[in-house]
C-alpha cells in the first residue's frame, strides 16, 4: 500500500485540476470520503470539483462541510479524477473515460477500473484508506477533512460494531477526534435527525418481514405504493435492512424495493454467508456482510425471492 499511496500522491502533485467523485446513490462513506480530499487539495492551490451524479443528494448527511459544493456536473477539461468507494466505473455514472483516474476504494468486488487501484478491502471505510494516504504523505488532517473521515468510518462500521472494527480503526478514530472531531455532534447529527415518514416506512415495511431456512433468512419488501403513502424517500429505506438483520435467528436479510429501473436488493448478513457472492451474480456488487443489485426486467417479489432463496441456501450450507 504504500507504494501506491505514494506514487497516487505524485500524480495528485502533478495535477492542476481534480475531480473528486463518488458513486451514485451516495452513503456516508461516498460522500465522506470525497469530501474529505477537498480541504486538503484547496490547501495545495488545486482547482478541485467535487462531484456526485445523484441528485438530490441524502441531507442526513447536509452537516458534512463543503457539503454545499458538491455538483453533479463535470468541469469541462481537468487533468486527474479520483473515485472514492465506488466498486465499478458504471456507478460512478458517467459516460467518458478521464484522463486519468486514481481509483480508492475498499470493497472487494473492485474491478480496478482505474489506472492506478488503491484497493484495501480490510479497511473499514474508504474514508480510512484515504486516512492512511494522507498519513503515509505526512499531509495535516486540518478538522473539516477529519469531520469527512470519522463520519464515513461511523456509517460504514454501524457506529463501530462491525467485523472491520478492529485497534486500527479505533486509532485512526482517536487521531481524528485530536484533529477536532466531536463525536456527540457527528452522532447527533446522523442519528437524532430522523423523519417521521421513515419511521411510518418502517410500520409498513416490518409488516411484511418473512422468515424462511429455519429462520435463517428475512425478506421485506418496501413497494412504490408504501413510499407514496408514508411520503418517505428513497434514502428512508437506507438502514431497514439492518434493523431486520437484528432478528435474532437470523443470518441473512434481504430487502426487495420497487424501483423504476427495476428492483433493488439489498443484503446484509451477519456471521458467516459471503452476500456479495449473491449481488455479483445479478450484476451488482459490495462486501462479504452487506452488498446490493438492480434487477433489471421482467421481475416481480416473489419470482426474485424464490430465486434469492436458491442462492441462499447455498452460501448458507454447511456454515455455523
Ligand atoms: P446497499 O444495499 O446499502 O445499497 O449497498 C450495500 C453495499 O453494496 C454498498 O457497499 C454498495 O456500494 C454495494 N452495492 C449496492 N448496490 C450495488 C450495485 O448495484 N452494484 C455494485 N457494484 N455495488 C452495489
Ligand atoms: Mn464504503
Amino acid at each position: 500500500m504504500t507504494e501506491l499511496f505514494k506514487k497516487a500522491w505524485e500524480r495528485i502533485k502533478e495535477a492542476d485540476s481534480i475531480v473528486l467523485i463518488s458513486h451514485i446513490n451516495p452513503d456516508g462513506d461516498a460522500l465522506g470520503s470525497s469530501l474529505s480530499m477537498y480541504p486538503v487539495l484547496k490547501n495545495m492551490s488545486k482547482k478541485v470539483t467535487v462531484c456526485n451524479l445523484t441528485k438530490p443528494l441524502p441531507d442526513y448527511l447536509d452537516f458534512l462541510p463543503n457539503f454545499n459544493k458538491v455538483t453533479n456536473k463535470l468541469p469541462k477539461s481537468y487533468d486527474l479524477m479520483i473515485s472514492f468507494d465506488c466498486g465499478s466505473f458504471d456507478r460512478l455514472g458517467i459516460e467518458e473515460k478521464p484522463p486519468f483516474l486514481i481509483n480508492i476504494d475498499h470493497h472487494i468486488s473492485n474491478t480496478e477500473y482505474g489506472d492506478i487501484n488503491i484497493i484495501d478491502p480490510k479497511a473499514a471505510s474508504t474514508s480510512q484508506v484515504v486516512y492512511n494516504m494522507l498519513k503515509t504523505n505526512g499531509i495535516d488532517i486540518n478538522e473539516e477533512s477529519a469531520v469527512c473521515i470519522y463520519t464515513a468510518l461511523v456509517t460504514d462500521t454501524g457506529s463501530f460494531q462491525y467485523e472491520s472494527v478492529n485497534d486500527k480503526v479505533f486509532e485512526c478514530a482517536a487521531d481524528l477526534v485530536r484533529c477536532g472531531v466531536k463525536p456527540d455532534y457527528v452522532a447527533k447529527m446522523l442519528f437524532q435527525r430522523d423523519r417521521l415518514s421513515r419511521l411510518r416506512l418502517l410500520a409498513k415495511a416490518y409488516d411484511t418481514i418473512e422468515l424462511c431456512c429455519d429462520g435463517k433468512v428475512a425478506f421485506v419488501e418496501v413497494t412504490k405504493e408504501m413510499m407514496e403513502i408514508t411520503g418517505a424517500i428513497k434514502e428512508d429505506t437506507d438502514t431497514i435492512v439492518n434493523s431486520v438483520r437484528a432478528i435474532a435467528s437470523v443470518e441473512v436479510a434481504v430487502m426487495l424495493r420497487e424501483d423504476d429501473e427495476g428492483i433493488k436488493i439489498s443484503l446484509r448478513s451477519k456471521n458467516y454467508a459471503d452476500v456479495s457472492k449473491i449481488a455479483v451474480k445479478y450484476g451488482g456488487g459490495g462486501h462479504i456482510r452487506a452488498a446490493g443489485a438492480t434487477l433489471k426486467g421482467e421481475f416481480d417479489f416473489s419470482k426474485v425471492k424464490n430465486m434469492l432463496k436458491e442462492d441462499l441456501k447455498e452460501i448458507l450450507k454447511g456454515e455455523e
